[in-house]
């Protein structure tokens, strides 16, 4: 089956690119709108629902305007089994009215948007950086990386190692109430594929509780050491698994003079960069980077903060 949708007043072909107004960062937040819609619906398929709900823009053809609310079709076993027929989903203009191409807007007007970034919409396209820190908290290194980023009004996420938390509970206090995200790394940094999953857990909830009797809160947060994972650590795992877009290699070359260039080479809107607050190069080259990424217009912001642009 194929539904395409015409405006009955000027006849012409209204696709899903119309509706969007072309533009990636609202077909992004629309396909992830409309995924974790259709994911509720425990009749339906999860893994057909991710492929059916990935943003290309030829995933929503099939919808039309039905009075105020947007329709969108879907083929008879495209994300339901064979037995339930073509399955449909209806949303409120209103609800996606911040998104919709100018002459597509609902007059509805609802306090009730559900797909609004945050802040204003002129946030979508601001330009913006996740500075990660792994395996610390180091005594004396994480701390002159705090007064870095505070000299440059700049958030950071840490991901801790639980056995280096539980010995410096003032610093995880700090680096919390200084307004950095925390992130889970694991206790002792293994390779968590290699593990049981009821070692994964133990890895996971334990480093948990060190940060949790810290700062009150438990981690937001996850990345697997090494970016070692795969799905079953995923589905163990309750909060977003992060990774990383650009790797300084400040591990290896401990050298304050590479950290800069490192960045610069690969640096792109909404990246996610990782380094690691254990060693005194990286601390040492760390003003540069922030220099530079002000200078060039970049927001400092936490992981969670960028998850939703990405
Ligand atoms: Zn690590």
């Amino acid at each position: 089956m194929k539904t395409f949708f015409f405006d009955h007043q000027s006849g012409k072909l209204i696709t899903s690119r119309n509706l969007l107004n072309e533009d990636l960062h609202y077909l992004d937040l629309f396909s992830k709108y409309i995924r974790s819609r259709l994911l509720g619906n425990k009749n339906y398929i999860k893994e057909n629902v991710i492929l059916s709900t990935k943003p290309y823009w030829k995933n929503f053809e099939r919808f039309a305007i039905i009075k105020d609310h947007l329709v969108l079709y879907y083929n008879k076993g495209e994300i339901a089994p064979r037995t339930i027929s073509s399955p449909t989903l209806f949303i409120p203009l209103s609800y996606v009215n911040p998104i919709l191409a100018k002459e597509l807007v609902s007059s509805t007007k609802s306090n009730n948007t559900i797909i609004s970034p945050k802040g204003s919409l002129d946030s979508v396209h601001k330009k913006r950086v996740a500075l990660t820190f792994d395996d610390g908290p180091h005594p004396t290194i994480t701390k002159q990386i705090l007064n870095i980023l505070d000299k440059y009004d700049a958030r950071a996420t840490f991901f801790m190692v639980g056995y280096r938390a539980e010995k410096n509970p003032s610093i995880v206090k700090e680096v919390w109430s200084r307004g950095n995200e925390i992130g889970n790394h694991s206790w002792s940094h293994p390779q968590l594929t290699e593990l049981s999953s009821k070692d994964v857990l133990t890895q996971f909830n334990s480093t948990n509780k060190v940060i949790q009797n810290a700062t009150g809160k438990p981690a937001t947060v996850f990345r697997p050491p090494y970016g070692d994972t795969n799905k079953r650590i995923k589905d163990l795992i309750s909060v977003p698994q992060v990774l990383w877009s650009i790797d300084t290699l400040d591990w290896k070359y401990r050298n304050a003079d590479t950290l800069l260039p490192m960045v610069k080479k690969n640096m792109h809107n909404n990246a996610i960069i990782l380094m690691h607050d254990v060693h005194q190069s990286t601390a040492d080259g760390l003003e540069q980077v922030l220099a530079y990424l002000q200078k060039e217009g970049y927001e400092f912001v936490t992981v969670s903060d960028i998850l939703p642009y990405r």
